[in-house]
């Protein structure tokens, strides 16, 4: 998937880890690490690293491929592009499909189980929508969903006989791997999902396929998972349920991992612990006092109420201590809730002039020092207009932007009106 030319590295160090000549026989190598191995094996006091260095070395000269690759071109192309550099692969993997995992009982590799090399099963991940009240309150979720599971009446392998041969197309190893000169010193290395076993690198005969199966070694199986939103969780958490996606034949099954998604709710916002909500007081109401009442998460009514005397301003903050959310495993412990007062003016006109004149009996007297008839003779009179002025900046933003980029685009003298759509 990649064109390049590639360097000259290091391509005897392999050899010189299994202690064997750059001619040595398939069994030779075979015999070198064999010895080397359980020299070098943890379980016998032998040193990981170099053991996880004969497993690599062994892993990459006992493939005829990935041998002739080295050869040629190192250690290096075998990391960038083939399947198998080594070492993403477990050593021991390799030292029990050596012995066949029977080699010196279970205090190798931990024990003969897993005789194959296990793959890393993929996590299924589901979006789990929740409301605020779910995450307030807790609730739980049942949910049902299919998965692979083994196979049981082949036991996961494919078989009547449970034979299953090698596939030949890719020596059993799922993958091919082509290599194509695309010039001197160019070489372009692909590697692909093995056609004539999709990747198991196994075959099994139509006479001898699994009746219940069909040979794919796993059935479909309905599942019920019962899902608890703890209190106080937060959107984006992961609920896992480990080993319960789909089933495999030698692989180690995944997760299902469900990540919660916090639905907008229409009245309270939340933040971390805090939660927020938004009230509009009247004129009279933010002068004079009020009183609401407040239907929380859980469906208590709570009576928000000013003291006396108080006096609320536009964009006012108060908050209520232990009313926002519950803490994550500590529910008794709440965060506060925010109120963000609005005030409502009354509209131009509902005040009549002998309104006005007995608010002003009521409310601060205008600032001192008026002009006087002279001075306000000597003054210009202007008119006051509407304005949004959100509207208008983002208008004037655009404006700007739209100069520069013609600025930057045209030749001197050129200016070319674009069409304003
Ligand atoms: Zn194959
Ligand atoms: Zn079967």
């Amino acid at each position: 998937m990649f064109g390049r030319a590639p360097k000259k590295s290091d391509n005897t160090k392999y050899y010189d880890i299994l202690g064997v000549s750059k001619s040595a026989t398939p069994d030779e190598l075979k015999k070198a690490y064999r010895k080397a191995a359980i020299k070098n094996h943890p379980d016998k006091g032998g040193d990981p690293e170099k053991f996880k260095e004969l497993a690599q070395a062994y892993e990459v000269l006992s493939d005829p491929e990935k041998r002739e690759i080295y050869d040629q071109y190192g250690e290096d192309a075998l990391k960038e592009g083939m399947g198998g550099g080594g070492a993403s692969h477990n050593p021991f993997d390799i030292f029990e499909s050596f012995f066949g995992g029977s080699f010196g009982g279970s205090s190798f590799g931990g024990g003969s189980s897993r005789g194959r090399r296990q793959k890393q099963g993929e996590d299924v991940v589901h979006p789990l929508k929740v409301s605020l009240d779910d995450l307030y309150n807790g609730t739980s979720r049942k949910l049902s969903l299919s998965r692979n599971v083994i196979c049981s009446k082949c036991k996961g392998k494919g078989s009547k006989s449970g034979a299953s041969g090698r596939c030949i197309g890719c020596q059993g190893s799922g993958m091919k791997v082509s290599i194509r000169q695309l010039g001197p010193g160019m070489i372009q290395q692909m590697q692909h999902v093995c056609p004539d076993c999709r990747g198991s690198g196994e075959t099994i005969s139509d006479k001898d396929k699994c009746g219940q199966c069909k040979g794919s070694k796993v059935v479909q199986d309905k599942k019920v998972l019962e899902v608890h939103v703890e209190k106080g969780m937060q959107h984006g958490q992961r609920i896992v349920f480990q080993g319960e996606a789909d089933e495999a034949p030698d692989t180690i099954t995944g997760d299902i991992v469900f990540v919660l998604q916090l639905k907008d709710h229409s009245k309270f916002k939340r933040k971390g612990d805090d939660l927020y909500v938004e009230h509009t007081l009247n004129l009279t109401e933010a002068l004079c006092g009020f009183q609401f009442p407040l239907t929380h998460l859980d469906g208590r009514q709570l009576l928000i109420k000013s003291s006396p005397g108080e006096i609320i301003k536009p964009s006012q903050y108060k908050a209520i201590n232990d009313e926002g959310m519950p803490q994550y495993q500590r529910p008794f412990m709440k965060g506060r809730l925010y109120i963000h007062f609005n005030v409502e003016f009354p509209e131009s006109g509902a005040l009549s002039p002998e309104q006005c004149k007995a608010l002003e009996s009521i409310l601060p007297p205008r600032p001192a020092g008026y002009m006087t008839d002279m001075e306000l003779d000597e003054c210009e009179e202007t008119t006051l207009h509407d304005v949004n002025i959100e509207d208008e900046l983002r208008r004037k933003q655009q404006q700007q932007q739209q100069e520069a980029y013609e600025e930057d685009d045209e030749p001197q003298g050129h200016r070319v009106q674009c069409a304003q759509q």
